[in-house]
Order: C-alpha cells, then sequence, then structure tokens
C-alpha cells in the first residue's frame, strides 16, 4: 500500500510558512531518494492565468527547490502552451507570466522553462500500453529530463471533475496534439434557446470552429478541437457537453497522457498536491478570488500520482460530506474514472495510507 504524507495547511498562511511544510514533507517521506545529482528535473507547476487570483503562489515553493538543489539536480520549473488564448499560449506570453507571477529564478532560483517549444508543438511520441491509446504525444523536454517533481493545486475541474496531480500530468505534460487528443472526445454543442448571440465564443475559440447561423451561434464539430474556452466564456449556459459520455473519454485519455509523461522514470518522480484555495474551476481561469468549495485542507506528498489524487479526493468528500461532482455543480462528473483508469494502466495505486506530520 502506497504511502501518502499530508500536514494541515492554509492558503492564508505566509508563502514561507506553507513552503517550509512542503519542504517537511519531502523530508519525512524520503523523496531524496527520486533525485540524483546532475539530474535535469522538471518541477511541473500552474503559474496561474492572468487575472487568477487563487493559484499557489511561487514563494510556496521555495523550500522544495532548495531540496532539489541541495541534492544537486539542476530544476527548472515548466509547463507547456494552452489550447486556449490567454498568457499561457505561447512560450513567450507563458514566460513573461511567470516571471510576473514569481515562477523566475530571481525568487526560486530555478529558471521557467516550457518544454514543448514556442508553440507547444516540440513533442515526442511515446510509446504506452493503454486502452484508448498505444502512443501518446508529450512535451519534449518532458522526456528528455531524468527526473520530475509535480506540484500540483488541487481544484474542481469543469471537464474531468477534479484537477490533481494526474491532470499536471497528463495535461499539463502533453503537447499541443497531446492535448487536443485528449480534447478530442469532448465536442460541445450550442443550446440555441439559451444563446444570445454575444458572440464572446466566436472570439475566444482558437479554431475559429463557431459561426453564427440563423441568430444564434453554432459549433462546427469538423474543426472543433474541444478545447472547453467556449464553455468557459459563455455567461449564459448556452454551451453544453454530454458530460457523462465525453468526460469518461477525456478522463481516460489524460490518465494515459500521465503515463507516457513518466514512463521510464516512476522511481524518479515525486508529486505534491496543495489542498488549500480549492476553487470550483482550476487556475486557467482568469476569474480572481473564485470562491472555494471546501475549507483549506493541507498539503499532500507522495511517489504515486494515483494514490496522492485518490487522498486529496477522499479528504475533499469527507470534508464536505459531498461528491466533488455535487461541490462543483456538475453531478454527472466522477473523477474516479480518471483514477481507477490510472491504476488499471499501472500508473499507480488506489490504496494509500495518510501519514499524517506535525
Ligand atoms: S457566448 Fe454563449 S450566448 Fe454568446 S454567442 Fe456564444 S453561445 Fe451564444
Ligand atoms: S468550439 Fe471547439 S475549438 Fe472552439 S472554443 Fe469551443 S471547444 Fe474550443
Amino acid at each position: 500500500m502506497k504511502k501518502v504524507y499530508f500536514i494541515e495547511a492554509r492558503f492564508q498562511e505566509d508563502p514561507s510558512v506553507l513552503s517550509e511544510k512542503a519542504r517537511r514533507l519531502f523530508k519525512a517521506g524520503g523523496f531524496a531518494r527520486c533525485f540524483r545529482p546532475n539530474d535535469l528535473t522538471a518541477v511541473k507547476v500552474h503559474i496561474g492565468e492572468d487575472g487568477n487570483t487563487t493559484y499557489i503562489k511561487a514563494p510556496c515553493l521555495k523550500g522544495l527547490i532548495e531540496e532539489l538543489k541541495a541534492l544537486k539536480t539542476k530544476p527548472f520549473l515548466t509547463d507547456t502552451s494552452t489550447l486556449y488564448t490567454g498568457r499561457r499560449h505561447n512560450a513567450v506570453d507563458h514566460c513573461t507570466l511567470a516571471v510576473e507571477h514569481g515562477f523566475c529564478y530571481q525568487v526560486l532560483g530555478a529558471p521557467f522553462i516550457p518544454p514543448d517549444g514556442l508553440l507547444g508543438t516540440a513533442e515526442t511520441s511515446v510509446r504506452i500500453n493503454g486502452v484508448l491509446n498505444k502512443e501518446v504525444y508529450i512535451a519534449y523536454d518532458i522526456v528528455r529530463c531524468q527526473s520530475i517533481m509535480a506540484v500540483a493545486h488541487t481544484t474542481g475541474h469543469l471537464a474531468t471533475g477534479l484537477g490533481a496531480v494526474i491532470k499536471t500530468l497528463g495535461m499539463g505534460c502533453a503537447s499541443r496534439k497531446g492535448k487536443m487528443r485528449q480534447h478530442a472526445a469532448l465536442k460541445p454543442h450550442v443550446k440555441a434557446e439559451k444563446c444570445v448571440a454575444c458572440q464572446e465564443c466566436i472570439r475566444y475559440c482558437p479554431e475559429s470552429a463557431i459561426v453564427l447561423r440563423s441568430g444564434k451561434a453554432f459549433i462546427k464539430q469538423d474543426l472543433c478541437v474541444g478545447c472547453a474556452e467556449c464553455v468557459a466564456v459563455c455567461r449564459f449556459e448556452a454551451v453544453e457537453y454530454d458530460w457523462k459520455q465525453e468526460s469518461s473519454k477525456l478522463q481516460q485519455a489524460m490518465a494515459e497522457h500521465a503515463l507516457g509523461a513518466v514512463m521510464g522514470k516512476q522511481d524518479r518522480l515525486a508529486c505534491f498536491n496543495f489542498v488549500i484555495s480549492v476553487t470550483k474551476d482550476c487556475d486557467c481561469f482568469d476569474t480572481p478570488d473564485m470562491p472555494r468549495i471546501v475549507q483549506d485542507i493541507g498539503i499532500l506528498a507522495s511517489d504515486d500520482p494515483v494514490a496522492i489524487d485518490k487522498a486529496a479526493l477522499d479528504l475533499i468528500q469527507d470534508k464536505t460530506g459531498e461528491k466533488i461532482g455535487k461541490l462543483i455543480l456538475n453531478q454527472s462528473l466522477d473523477p474516479m474514472i480518471q483514477l481507477e483508469h490510472a491504476a488499471r494502466i499501472g500508473l499507480g495505486e488506489l490504496e494509500y495510507e495518510l501519514v499524517t506530520i506535525d
């Protein structure tokens, strides 16, 4: 049974306190075993979209970076380009925002280096024994690095129910093509009776897949890559998915890309879940001060991406007495799909022992 280490924490605590708590977890779990001198170590982070205020702040990672440097690894902060338009859509904008949000050498002593090139197309195809995929498309430098520290901010998610370590590895380490493969299952449609033709979705769609037809938005399914941007920007709940069908395939594809991201280095991986400031949607939203769906819980650490996400989900559901689908106002979303699929394909184990650190 895998061990998941836990320490209580609150978002309001000073980042230096949160940094020391994460460091204590690193030491308690003996995660030094995952890293070796001269490793190029990818520290997978989410720098928060421009305007988002609920992401995990950069100085919270200082202790972890210092531990990696003490082990003589060469850590670099990293994240891939997004499918949707925004300030993380290409490497130049992403690096600029990373500096503005403190994910840079000056604050953390490690540079921010996007692993998928200028436009998110630098990739390596990785062979896996998945159910949906036999090869997945992973960011070039994620495959090239020797070890990974996956630092996730645990949140709800509008398409997968839960955004945590599996999502940070699966979606966050995939190239643009890998992301499109995962999102391909998601093809939204517009409910004409709810559409007020404001054209916001047309403005934001990265594929120009939406047009006005008979005075209502209409999605051309052959052009749509399923990025969900239109769902996010429509204020009239006019863009819909068949969540049960679509989310299930997306979650499974995401788990398979997570397996591809860590292929060959499953013993060179340390995972962290910050289960604080748990918002309904993920940090890709530019909404300031999104409402939380649960009171702050703490920080988790494990070398098993499945066990740590199962622990995060259990803690959220135990604390609220509700399924996460209910908390994010979409009861048809069940993140157990990604967890069970990840366990089935060998990414990790569902069973865990929670070890609480003072
Ligand atoms: S954003 Fe929503 S309401 Fe506006 S045009 Fe698109 S679907 Fe219609
Ligand atoms: S129509 Fe498709 S490609 Fe365009 S924003 Fe919506 S999900 Fe993305």
